[in-house]
């Protein structure tokens, strides 16, 4: 995940959609693009020109990349990995960045966004077996187990992180947290049917490919 230093509110406000980027503040009336649904810009609200097919495959592919915090490189890499793989290059592509570390400790519900999933595992609070893994890009397999170590007071506010968070949001069916003894599971890799998410990968694909 890298390091945005733009506004994020803009970044959502320029997807037309929330992408959740700032944690807590993005459930609550504080939320920007609830206040201003329209791009950012002294003409974002008036614009009315109709997007050409270009823009909409940038936009696609700025969405994505923004939801996942990655620079454009970091994307690039991910984008090769799916086309060198078996597989329609884009669906490969959703499950590569899925299952990214730092995104599966933010979907089991131990951080409030991405971003503080990648600080959290950069901490080097998250094992496999005695092995630390401090990288945010790691990519999980089927069947491994991540636990987390830290002091007790982390420990609390990861709990409370989880009880916070499970009013928002529910844990794909993929993995499973063990909330007493903080154990996350990956049961199987996401299948790109399992994730729900408002994404067009075969814009991205496409202009990827030009
Ligand atoms: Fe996006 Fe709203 Fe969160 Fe800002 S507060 S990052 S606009 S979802």
């Amino acid at each position: 995940m890298g390091r945005n230093l733009g506004s994020l509110c803009k970044i959502c406000r320029r997807a037309g959609m929330k992408l959740f980027l700032k944690g807590l503040r993005c459930s609550t009336e504080k939320c920007a693009f609830a206040k201003r649904p329209y791009p950012p810009g002294m003409h974002g609200k008036l614009q009315q020109t109709k997007e050409s097919y270009y823009a909409l495959q940038l936009r696609e592919k700025q969405k994505v990349k923004s939801m996942y915090g990655l620079l454009e490189r970091q994307f690039r890499r991910f984008f090769s990995l799916a086309s060198h793989s078996k597989g329609a290059t884009g669906r490969v592509l959703i499950q590569l960045l899925e299952r990214r570390l730092d995104n599966v400790i933010y979907r089991a519900l131990l951080t409030f966004s991405r971003l503080q999933a990648r600080q959290f595992v950069r901490h080097g609070f998250v094992f496999k077996g005695n092995r630390r893994i401090d990288i945010p890009s790691y990519l999980v397999n089927e069947g491994e187990v991540f636990e987390i170590r830290a002091k007790d007071s982390i420990i609390k506010m990861i709990k409370d992180n989880i009880d916070i968070n499970s009013k928002e949001r529910s844990v794909p069916q993929w993995l499973t947290v063990d909330k007493s003894n903080l154990k996350i599971e990956i049961i199987k890799l996401p299948q790109r049917e399992d994730l729900g998410l408002p994404i067009n990968e075969q814009l991205i694909v496409e202009l990827y490919s030009k």
